[in-house]
């Protein structure tokens, strides 16, 4: 590739770039080889507990399948148990699972909410995930629509209106949540590698 872009492979800067590439890529799309079950499975509990679990502000970065390019944003998550949760946790790893592949961000959604549902049966979920593309901001002509939002409302976050406007007025506010973001995000650095591209 760099050949191809006329650049000289064996000049000081770039002689270990495909390394470098081969390793981040890998990283980057480590998501296809990732256990979904060892991800969620330790951490499902059943409760009585019924009340609307909301997960906002998961912070994800992806690939677009079209030009390699990342995207990247935020991921609102809300489900309704039905008897079973899963820990808070394990949330933004099941994020990462579907967001370190080659993706879009319609499918990325939809995987997410497929799966917690799959996983829990919960009376409803609902993904809402905002994203940046740089693919089209880097292009400029298109910069305008570099910011897109995708939803998938399953359950009763489909079928009952006032589910649906509860979370979608929930993530809007910016006083719900820091705190369990914050603990999220704790207990997630944890299991990161430092550096992940070594
Ligand atoms: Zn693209």
């Amino acid at each position: 590739m760099l050949a191809e872009l006329g650049e000289d492979p064996s000049r000081e800067g770039l002689r270990d770039t495909p390394k470098r590439v081969e390793k981040a890529l890998r990283f980057l799309t480590s998501g296809y080889t990732a256990d979904v079950d060892a991800v969620v499975n330790n951490a499902l509990f059943t409760v009585d507990y019924n009340e609307m679990v909301i997960v906002k502000d998961v912070d994800y970065y992806s690939l677009c399948e079209h030009h390699l390019l990342p995207f990247f944003g935020k991921v609102h998550i809300a489900y309704i148990p039905n008897g079973k949760v899963i820990g808070l946790s394990k949330i933004p790893r099941l994020v990462d699972v579907f967001a370190r592949r080659l993706q879009i961000q319609e499918r990325m959604t939809n995987e997410i909410a497929e799966t917690i549902r799959e996983k829990i049966h919960p009376l409803g979920v609902a993904v809402v995930c905002e994203g940046t593309h740089l693919c089209m901001a880097m292009r400029g002509v298109e910069k305008q629509n570099s910011f897109a939002i995708t939803s998938a409302m399953l359950g009763a976050f489909q079928s009952d209106a006032r589910t649906r406007t509860e979370f979608l007025e929930l993530i809007k506010r910016p006083d719900v949540g820091p705190l369990r973001r914050s603990l999220l995000r704790a207990e997630h650095d944890l299991v990161e590698t430092p550096d992940p591209f070594g």
